[in-house]
Formats: C-alpha cells, structure tokens, sequence
C-alpha cells in the first residue's frame, strides 16, 4: 500500500511539469508559427489573436476531461475492493433452526476441543475444561499458547474442529450469534475505539443508553476521573482522527463499554503489555467491579489480574495441564511458576 502511494508520488513528480507547461508550449509555438505566417503575409494578427482566444478557451475543458478520467479510475479501483469484501461470504452463520441463548446461568463446558486456524498446525488439542456459573477463572498459559484463541471460540468467531463447547449445556453452533454476543462480553487486549466521541464508544452496545448510565459505566471502570480532565470531557473525540487515549485509558473505555452491556458471561483478554503501577491499580478496582455476579474467563498476564480469579486454567501444549487455586499452582506446578517469572520479566523490560 505505502509502496503503491510512492510510486503514485513518482509518476506525478515525472510527468505534472510537462503536463502542467503543455498548454505554454503551444502558445510559443502558436505564436511562432503565427508569426512567422504574419511576416509571410499568410495571416493576419487579428486571426492570430482569435486563434489563441479559442486555444486557451478549449484548454481548461481538456484539463477538466483528464481529472475526471482520473477520478473515474481511482473510482473504480475502491468500488473493486468494496465489492470484494462485500461479496466476502462469512463463515461463520446461524445454522438453520439455530436459536436465541436466553436466561443464561454461565456454565461453560469446553468439550474436548480441537482447533485449527486451518494451515493444518493444531492450537488446542484435546482442550477440557468445565466453568461453574458465576466463577471467575485466570487463564494462563505461555504467549501463543492459545488463550486468545479461547476466547474467540467461545464467541464463535471460529468453529471448533472438533468437540463441542456449550453454554448452560447449549452447543454454540445451535444458537443464534447474535444473542451469543449479547449474553458473552469480550473486552480485548487491545480494545478497539471508533473515531467518535468517548460517549459514543462506551454507547456503541446500546446506543440508546442516557448520558446517566454511560457517566454510571464510565465511573464503574474508573474511566470517569480522566474523561472528566479532558478538554471536551464526554464529547471528546478520539481515535484516529481525535485525541489519543494510553492504552491503560483505552482499556478503561473497553470496560465501561462492557459494563453498559451488563452480560452474564464476561472474557478479559488482559494487555501482555506493562502498564504503570497507578493506572493498573485503576484497572483493578474497575475490573473487581466487572466481575461480580457473573461468569468470568480472565486471560492473565499480571499476578494482580490473576488474583482476581478464584481458580487458575493452566494452558499448556493444546489443552489444560493443570487446574487450582493461584497458591496451589504455585506451590506444586513447576511450569506455573516459570510462566509467571516470564511474564513479570517481559513487564519490565
Ligand atoms: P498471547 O499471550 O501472546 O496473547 P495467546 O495465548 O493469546 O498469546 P493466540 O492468540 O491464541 O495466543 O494464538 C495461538 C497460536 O495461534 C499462535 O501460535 C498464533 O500464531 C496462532 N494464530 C493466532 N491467530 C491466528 C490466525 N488468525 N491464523 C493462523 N494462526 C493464528
Ligand atoms: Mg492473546
């Protein structure tokens, strides 16, 4: 793409003089040769003069007829690339007979799970494990081990290759997306934020929340103190074309976008990346607020997020190696503890 803008760049740089100094050109050589033909006596000045009106009459029309021609390319060279993501098929869809997943308790149980991304290398072999209603759980495990790709499963954007996960004993290929979504909240380790206002992005779920509940939602994830210090406070832009928020703030904003959606079943995928002592300590208390009265997969990096849990998964080779309490893991998994050193090691440097 960048490489495409430079030769673009190059050819107007080569050709715009000459393109630009065409029409000069000719008048010198209109008046030249004209002048020249005066001198024979073949023409008159006057005729000269009329000839030239005409010539500088026709030019911008022409100029005009080439920009459009132009326009009609780059045109038609975006619509090529709009048509072929619209006409992109998903893969993943409702099947036929699919149905809504209401009243949800927030049992998980991930059945002898085998994924693939489909180039044949297999991230979860044999994945098992068993999530009661209402528990928060840490999922551990080394950088590409495939606790995001947990997470995308059970939000279904992928299908498992083999096995089955269910909620509340519903197989998720049986249900609808759309209430799927609505009952299973993610908020990424890299959240995404629309250029749009701060309030708009924590309303996205819901856009007909009242400023109330947003402000309510914003103070729950501890985002209030910051949005309240911006220039434009709710309103202020940010994203790509508006003011830049930190990625400890970022996250905030993914949290208050979450609570305002209140679902039963809650995935945190924690940032690998440090974040200073005082804004994690904000994260914190705002995620101590997610987590209560609802069902909870956290992918921890930090040992302050995975004391949050109640239970730790730890993920090893495809599947879950072992299964306990933060202190029992430590005191008789080897690998739990040689993980954790890692992580904290990649925080600081
Ligand atoms: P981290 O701690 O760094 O976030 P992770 O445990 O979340 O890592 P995943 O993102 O689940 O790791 O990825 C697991 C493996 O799957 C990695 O080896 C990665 O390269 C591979 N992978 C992830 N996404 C895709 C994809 N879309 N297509 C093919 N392979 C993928
Ligand atoms: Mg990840």
């Amino acid at each position: 793409m960048a490489w495409a803008y430079i030769k673009d760049a190059n050819i107007r740089a080569i050709w715009s003089p000459w393109v630009q100094n065409l029409p000069q050109l000719g008048l010198a050589l209109v008046l030249f040769f004209g002048g020249w033909m005066v001198l024979q006596g073949d023409l008159k000045i006057g005729q000269i003069l009329a000839f030239n009106a005409y010539l500088l009459m026709l030019q911008a029309p022409f100029m005009m007829l080439g920009q459009l021609v132009m326009m009609g390319q780059r045109a038609k060279a975006s619509a090529e690339r709009i048509f072929e993501i619209l006409d992109e098929n998903p893969d993943i869809v409702d099947r036929p007979g699919a149905y809504d997943l209401v009243d949800v308790n927030g049992a998980i149980v991930f059945n002898h799970v085998d994924f693939t991304y489909g180039n044949g290398v297999e991230i979860l072999t044999d994945f098992d494990a068993r999530i009661e209603p209402g528990e928060t759980v840490a999922l551990v495990g080394r950088t590409g081990s495939g606790k995001s790709t947990v997470a995308r499963l059970l939000t279904r954007f992928y299908d498992v290759s083999d096995g089955a996960i269910s909620i509340d004993g519903h197989d998720l290929r049986d249900l609808t997306l759309h209430s799927l979504r609505e009952n299973v909240g993610v908020v990424l380790d890299e959240p995404f934020l629309f250029s749009m206002s701060i309030r708009e992005n924590i309303a996205y779920g819901r856009p007909d929340a009242t400023l109330e509940e947003v402000e309510a939602a914003a103070l729950a994830a501890n985002a209030d103190e910051f949005i309240v210090r911006l220039p434009e406070g709710y309103d202020t832009v940010v994203g790509e074309r508006g003011y830049t928020l930190s990625g400890g703030q970022r996250q905030r904003i993914a949290i208050a976008r979450t609570l305002l959606l209140n679902p039963p079943i809650l995935i945190l995928d924690d940032a690998t990346s440090a974040i200073d002592v005082h804004v994690e300590s904000g994260i914190y208390e705002a995620l101590k607020g997610l987590l209560t009265q609802r069902t909870t997969i956290v992918i921890a990096h930090r040992i302050s997020t995975i004391a949050l849990a109640t239970r730790v998964l730890l993920l090893d080779e495809g599947h879950v190696v072992a299964s306990g309490t933060h202190e029992e893991l430590l005191a008789n998994v080897p690998l739990y503890s040689e993980i954790l050193a890692q992580a904290s090691g990649a925080e600081w440097s």
